[in-house]
């Protein structure tokens, strides 16, 4: 496996690549790899020719105040992860050659970004938006995988490259959980013992809501509240939202159907986890 830094370099692998026939897949991550992030490099693996994993804890994500000083970080057990797993490159570009002196554009996306994280994180999906953009252009990977563990980043991303004619095909990958139901996540690594059985909150009430489903639970505001009354039971908890939105416009709608996505953000203590699953899926 390669480690690429520059990307002037990676733009031109990626040409030498594309001159030989071959299909390129990008896995975009912010590192401190769990299962969830290997799932995606093993799919990209099996539809691609060569697998080009980026690893950048972007910075423009990030409001103020947010962990982007004590995210995680474990380059060298990422490396020999990522090169187990089927990439061929490890795409690891300087901040300041991704947003050198003068950087000032921003690419928005409406609409999908108003609601659930991007409500309470202002600025966090323009700034996933403009760097999956960047690393779009640097890769030039015909097609990238990304987790539905963050089912509105994959939306808006859905919406970004059709909107702006990106010639990448955008393969979503389903979550990967801890074998008690928590969803892997290089934020788990903050979590005390304590507040790590604290976090069950998520999975379990997600469980709780699709039996309620199947059981014929029909009204969506009244299953909201007895989820979020069901969470507040854990310890050290706070809720950031419980909505349950249509999983096409992420939009709120009063009536449960197959189409309906409930969506979670809570802080444990202050680490901030986010989990979503279908409500018509099977229990
Ligand atoms: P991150 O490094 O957290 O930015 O995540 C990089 C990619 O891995 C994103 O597409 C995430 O949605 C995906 N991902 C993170 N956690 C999981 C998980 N538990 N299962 C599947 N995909 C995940």
């Amino acid at each position: 496996m390669e480690k690429i830094t520059s990307p002037a370099a990676m733009t031109a692998w990626a040409d030498s690549r594309r001159a030989e026939g071959k299909k390129i897949c990008l896995v975009p991550t912010m590192g401190f790899f769990h299962e969830g992030h290997l799932s995606l490099m093993r799919k990209g693996a099996k539809i691609a020719d060569e697998v080009v994993v980026s690893l950048f804890v972007n910075p423009i994500q990030f409001a103020p105040g947010e962990d982007l000083d004590s995210y995680p970080r474990a380059f060298e057990q990422d490396a020999g992860l990522a090169e187990k797993n089927g990439a061929v490159v490890l795409f690891a570009p300087e901040v300041a050659s991704v947003y050198p002196e003068g950087f000032c554009s921003r690419v928005e996306v409406d609409g999908i970004t108003d609601q659930l994280c991007g409500a309470s994180r202002p600025g966090h999906f323009s700034g996933v938006t403009t760097i999956v953009a960047k690393l779009f252009n640097m890769v030039k990977p015909h097609s990238a995988v990304f987790g539905e563990k963050d089912f509105q980043q994959l939306a808006v991303i859905r919406r970004m490259a059709s909107d702006l004619n990106f010639d990448v095909e955008i393969i979503g990958y389903p979550i990967v959980r801890e074998p008690d139901g928590l969803a892997m996540s290089s934020r788990n690594s903050y979590l005390s013992d304590q507040q790590r059985e604290h976090a069950l909150c998520l999975s379990q009430s997600m469980q709780v809501a699709r039996q309620k489903v199947a059981e014929g639970e029909k009204n969506a505001a009244g299953l909201q509240e007895q989820i979020r009354n069901f969470i507040l039971e854990f310890g050290e908890v706070t809720i950031d939202y419980v909505s349950i939105v249509n999983c096409r416009t992420l939009e709120f709608e009063a009536e449960i159907s197959s189409d309906s996505l409930l969506a979670l953000a809570v802080k444990i203590g202050k680490t901030r986890l986010i989990d979503n699953t279908l409500l018509g899926q099977q229990v």
